[in-house]
């Protein structure tokens, strides 16, 4: 196929217009700033995909910043997933920061802000604060602590820091514009106080945290961010990002940024990732995880990366997903099929085919000696190249009861009595003679003969059947626990929907199923598989072995497994229902 060159996307369009033009003598520095809150989903991939990637593309650097200024939902248990899931995807950041780094920076801007006249203490509680913000029409009202004098301003701050407040009694909110049309510049809170959870970066140090609106452009700033890349949610708060900034930069270079007078982070907005039948929110997922409606984070029903992951993903679908997608100006909502699409446009190149039996019922091939041979199949049809595998066969077999028919009409082209030639995957061909049955009529057993001069490979194997179906050696087979995971939610926009999001989930998405493999499979009868995480020129291999089970769909094997329990993760069925 023709490779076609890739129109660049409008955010690259600006970064090689400020490259162009000379802008930050052509430094290129972006960030990926996580809250350290829970685990990456496939929301954060498509910002970090677009990070990471304008650094990559353009000789800058990205760096990795956690966004950790609320010590009550933060844990280094996040911290570690993110910086895991980072590498998986393929990423290498240039240096790993902390918004807490900076604490005691953004205290002292506090300060100056207040020895300014432009921020002020404030006593009132959320709800009334929240009262006197109006609305997008209608003026704010100001606060009766509007016009404390400085020094007060500064001994109640310093209280605050000094853990004499209790929490939620008192916020320090920066002096703007109560009649401003944008609601954000309506006195926004600058700090809060947070006592009741030590910060798992810098313990009891601090007792005010700054909110998002004053620690996110800072931040930037300090770093020397040239282009602070974000969702659409934030273009409300740009204006107030670059406000802040100007308190300190251009005529009023206060010498915090290496970078001199000029220099200033710009903040650029692209469409968030939604997806159907998901939700996007670590919030909801982390309720999904706390209540046990799901497995853990890990789920492959989940969103997140490491659910991904588990499910069977990999680390080049993922990203060939968010090449399709695509960033815009416009919100929008992904069919979930594209991102199936996705991985099995990959893992139709790459898995292994193997035999698996769903519903099995015995077969015995009565003209077949009481012995064994083994024979070699290609892991893919029609690709010598992607290797071989050994099948052991034998006289007794397991089959889909579904391929059987006692009584068939001429449309059933599989087995049943009455000289019909089926073809066994990969083996010989075969004829039903008749089957046993129990005493409700269900069957135990079928028997057939087969046609020793019928083998795949050999000249006889070139004989055509119209149906060919599959089986695993009763001996050698292996039992197995199939997962078949399905959509997590019944409805296509559960965040959308007026119900509580849990009374949404899909009762189906999960249906666990006991199956024979073939016994090709016993070499991923190991214990800890998680343990096989390796560093490859820092990328962060995790060492999944993916498999087509024939007519079945994509599997991959599961961590669960262990030395006497097989686990194999449904990633995806065959069929595309994704219609361009
Ligand atoms: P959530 O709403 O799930 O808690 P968040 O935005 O609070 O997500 P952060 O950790 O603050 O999570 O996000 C880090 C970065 O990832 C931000 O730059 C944010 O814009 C981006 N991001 C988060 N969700 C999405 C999404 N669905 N699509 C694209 N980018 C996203
Ligand atoms: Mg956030």
């Amino acid at each position: 196929m023709e490779e076609q060159e890739k129109s660049l996307n409008f955010i690259e369009q600006i970064v090689e217009k400020d490259l162009a033009e000379g802008k930050n003598d052509g430094r290129i520095q972006t960030r990926f700033p996580p809250e350290p809150n829970g685990y990456l989903h496939i929301g954060h991939v498509k910002a970090i995909c677009m990070d990471f990637g304008i650094a990559e593309k353009y000789n800058g650097v990205c760096n990795l910043r956690f966004d950790d200024t609320n010590p009550a939902k933060e844990d280094v248990e996040y911290v570690d997933s993110i910086e895991r899931d980072i590498r998986w995807l393929g990423f290498r950041w240039g240096k790993i920061f902390y918004a807490s780094d900076y604490f005691e920076q953004l205290y002292d801007l506090a300060i100056r802000f207040i020895r300014e006249g432009k921020a002020y203490v404030d006593e009132q509680t959320a709800e009334q604060i929240a009262e006197q913000k109006g609305t997008p029409t209608e003026a704010g009202v100001a606060s009766p602590y509007r016009d404390r004098p400085v020094e007060e301003n500064l001994r109640l701050f310093q209280a605050m820091q000094n853990g004499e407040i209790e929490e939620g009694r008192m916020v320090l909110r920066a002096k703007i514009d109560m009649a401003n049309p944008n609601m954000h510049f309506r006195d926004p809170i600058m700090y809060r106080i947070i006592t009741s959870h030590p910060h798992h970066r810098t313990g009891r140090r601090w007792n005010v945290y700054p909110m998002y609106d004053f620690a996110h452009g800072q931040s930037d700033y300090f770093e020397g961010v040239t282009h602070s890349i974000c969702t659409l949610e934030f273009v409300v708060h740009r204006p107030l990002y670059d406000y802040f900034i100007d308190q300190f930069a251009g005529p009023n270079f206060a010498g915090l940024s290496p970078y001199g007078p000029d220099y200033r982070p710009h903040q650029y907005e692209f469409n968030r990732l939604n997806i159907t039948y998901t939700v996007m929110s670590k919030r909801k997922m982390l309720q999904l995880v706390k209540e046990g409606l799901v497995a853990g984070w890990d789920d492959p029903r989940m969103p997140t990366v490491c659910g991904l992951r588990r499910r069977g993903y990999t680390p080049a679908a993922i990203r060939a997903f968010m090449d399709k997608i695509g960033y815009t100006k416009v919100e929008g909502m992904i069919d979930q099929g594209l991102l199936e699409h996705t991985i099995r446009e990959d893992l139709k190149e790459t898995a292994p085919r193997v035999c698996a039996i769903f519903d099995p019922v015995k077969l015995v091939i009565t003209n077949y000696p009481d012995s064994s041979e083994t024979l070699v199949a290609e892991n893919i049809d029609g690709h010598p190249e992607l290797g071989t595998r050994e099948m052991r066969f034998s006289r007794e077999l397991f089959i889909e009861r579904g391929d059987f028919l006692e009584q068939a009409d001429n449309k059933f082209y599989r087995l049943s009595p009455g000289g019909r030639e089926v073809r066994l995957k990969s083996s010989y061909i075969i004829q039903a003679t008749g089957c046993d049955k129990d005493a409700e009529g269900n069957i135990t057993t079928v028997y057939a003969t087969y046609d020793p001069d019928s083998k795949s490979g050999t000249e006889g194997g070139n004989r055509k059947t119209k149906a060919t179906i599959n089986w695993v050696e009763c001996n050698s087979a292996l039992d197995a626990e199939a997962r078949l995971y399905d959509r997590l939610f019944a409805v296509e926009n559960p965040s959308a929907d007026e119900r509580d999001f849990r009374e949404l989930l899909n009762p189906e998405s999960l249906v666990v199923k006991h199956i024979k493999v073939e016994g090709s499979l016993r070499k991923e009868m190991k214990n800890g598989q998680m343990a096989n995480d390796q560093m490859v020129n820092d990328q962060m291999v995790i060492d999944y072995s993916h498999y087509q089970l024939l007519k079945q769909g994509y599997f991959v094997v599961d961590p669960d497994t262990t030395a006497d329990h097989l686990v194999l993760n449904r990633t995806c069925s065959l069929k595309d229902n994704y219609l361009k």
